[in-house]
C-alpha cells in the first residue's frame, strides 16, 4: 500500500463511486420513461432532482452530467399544454351540466389549475430532460444555434 494519495490506488471514502458502465445507449422511450419517473435518463437508478425542480448536476449512480440538458422553458410549456387540455374539457362539461356563477367556477377552477400545474411540472421537466438525453441535445448545442 502506497502512502502517496496521488497514487493510482483509490482511497476509501465511504462514498460510492459512480459507475459509467450502468449507462444505457440513448433511446426515446427509455429517456421519456426514466425522465417522467424523475430518475437519471442514462441509468434509470439515480435521482434526477434535488428537491422539487433542481436537477442533480451529476448522477450519483452513473456519473452522467444531467445538468447539461436544457430544460428551462420547455417543461413549463409541456405542463401548460397538458393542464389546459385536461382541465378545459372538464370545466366546459361542468359549466354545461350545472348552473354555476363565474365566481363559483373560478373559486374551484383556479386552485385546481394551480395544483395540477405544480403537480405535473416536475414530471414534465423530467420528461424533457429524458427527451434531450435521447437526442443528445445539450446546453452547448442549444446556445450555438
Ligand atoms: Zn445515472
Amino acid at each position: 500500500m502506497s502512502l502517496n494519495p496521488t497514487a493510482a490506488e483509490p482511497l476509501f471514502t465511504g462514498v460510492p463511486v459512480p459507475d459509467a458502465t450502468l449507462r444505457s445507449p440513448p433511446a426515446l422511450l427509455t429517456g421519456l420513461r426514466r425522465g417522467i419517473s424523475r430518475t437519471c435518463p442514462a441509468c434509470g437508478q439515480g435521482k434526477l432532482f434535488n428537491g422539487y425542480l433542481a436537477v442533480c448536476p451529476v448522477c450519483p449512480v452513473c456519473g452522467n452530467d444531467n445538468e447539461q440538458y436544457p430544460s428551462d422553458d420547455f417543461g413549463p410549456y409541456v405542463t401548460i399544454f397538458l393542464v389546459l387540455h385536461l382541465m378545459v374539457p372538464i370545466l366546459v362539461v361542468a359549466d354545461r351540466t350545472w348552473d354555476m356563477s363565474v365566481w363559483f367556477e373560478g373559486a374551484f377552477a383556479i386552485p385546481i389549475f394551480l395544483l395540477a400545474t405544480l403537480a405535473l411540472l416536475p414530471f414534465a421537466k423530467g420528461g424533457v430532460i429524458g427527451f434531450a438525453w435521447a437526442f443528445g441535445v445539450t446546453r452547448n448545442q442549444a446556445t450555438d444555434m
